[in-house]
């Protein structure tokens, strides 16, 4: 009922803000109280949508109203305004990253605790199908023990031309991508913890920031997950691939379903040799249908917005959040491990704590 609605403002109306003002307007359990950016462009752009326009952030504080903030701003400002919103007695939606680093992260958690206000990050890719299936395909134990998971996402564009490509407001990829894709990440390998980090970053276009990165995350029982990030790609690799000691999934972009193959018989005698220009090969000969069994996970429905559903139903107290702040600040290590591995040239240790 619409009387039971959160009322959200969002600040910062550029592309993020944009969707997040899209949804809350046809939000089955929020609604839009209004927008405020520092552009009067930006704020012109919403008032022809009819949208409310605040005339400053202090005035959105002001709004007895407004039960929740989201911040959508370049990323150096989520602090500052989190804390701020928190201290007002508003509950806060970070875009992502949260922040610039733990250190501030520490505040933003401690705020809310002070304030006893709500505080999570939209961390919206956990409703991405491939993200999804991969999930389902560890836990099914279906693969044997998973030893390899690669994550990627290339594109050929380079870095955005904005302020992703300034350190000051949070720019490079492992802030903009790598992010979602670590958070995936530890929720596929959700019961292992991180031993050792390694990361690499490309400059490719861009020398203030990473323009696309590889990462590795080593974790016990030797798990290995790739995590690569590329702007400078004009063909690219499959989405996920993961595998294991019985069989190996794949899924090939975005919008394709899971392939799995697993091994059926062991003990095959008449192998093809492949036949290369260096000579034969029956290590590497493809297997057959004698031998393995092909199988698809079909897309799952997903929703994004249950993002805000269960915000809304843990500001009530109704629900636990989804997105948690251990978990956020995992994520967040995970990221300083990545630099400091960047800049030794070298693998870092890394202390864990599965959440
Ligand atoms: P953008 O540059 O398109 O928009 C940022 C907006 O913030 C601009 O309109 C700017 O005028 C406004 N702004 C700057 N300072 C402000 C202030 N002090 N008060 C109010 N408004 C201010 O950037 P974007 O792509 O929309 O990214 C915004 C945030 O959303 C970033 O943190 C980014 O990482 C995140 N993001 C998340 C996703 C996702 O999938 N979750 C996708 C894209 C961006």
């Amino acid at each position: 009922m619409a009387q039971n609605k959160k009322k959200v403002a969002v600040i910062g109306y550029g592309g993020m803000g944009g969707w997040h003002t899209k949804h809350l307007l046809v939000s089955d359990v929020a609604e839009l109280a209004g927008i405020c950016d520092i552009a009067e462009a930006r704020r012109e752009r919403a008032r022809e949508r009819g949208i409310y326009v605040y005339k400053s952030f202090e005035d959105v504080l002001a709004d007895e109203s407004v039960d929740i903030v989201t911040i959508a701003t370049p990323n150096e400002l989520h602090m500052p305004l989190a804390i701020q919103a928190m201290e007002a007695g508003k509950n806060v939606i970070s875009e992502k990253p949260v922040c610039m680093n733990s250190g501030e992260l520490e505040k933003m958690i401690e705020a809310s605790k002070r304030t006893g206000k709500l505080f999570t990050v939209h961390q919206n890719r956990r409703w991405d199908c491939d993200y999804l299936m991969m999930k389902q395909v560890y836990a099914s134990g279906d693969l044997g023990e998973v030893f390899g998971i690669e994550s990627r996402i290339q594109g050929s564009r380079g870095i955005p031309g904005d302020w992703r490509r300034h350190k000051e407001h949070g720019g490079g990829m492992i802030l903009d991508w790598g992010v979602h894709l670590i958070d995936q990440m530890l929720g596929i390998v959700y019961d292992k913890k991180i031993k050792r980090v390694y990361c690499r970053c490309d400059h490719i276009t861009n020398y203030e920031v990473d323009d696309g990165f590889k990462l590795d995350l080593y974790f016990e029982d030797d798990v290995t997950a790739r995590i690569e990030v590329g702007t400078s790609n004009f063909m690219s690799m499959p989405r996920f691939y993961m595998t294991g000691t019985n069989g190996s999934a794949m899924i090939n972009t975005w919008t394709d379903n899971c392939k799995i193959v697993c091994c059926k018989n062991w003990d095959e005698k008449d192998v093809v040799p492949v036949v290369t220009a260096a000579g034969l090969t029956k290590t590497m000969a493809p297997r057959d249908e004698k031998t393995i069994t092909e199988s698809e996970i079909v897309r799952p429905e997903s929703d994004v917005h249950e993002f805000y559903r269960n915000v809304c139903l843990a500001v009530d107290g109704k629900a636990e959040q989804i997105v948690k702040h251990d978990q956020i600040m995992r994520v967040m290590k995970v990221m300083e491990a990545a630099f400091r591995s960047d800049e030794l040239g070298a693998p870092v240790d890394f202390e864990d704590k599965i959440c």
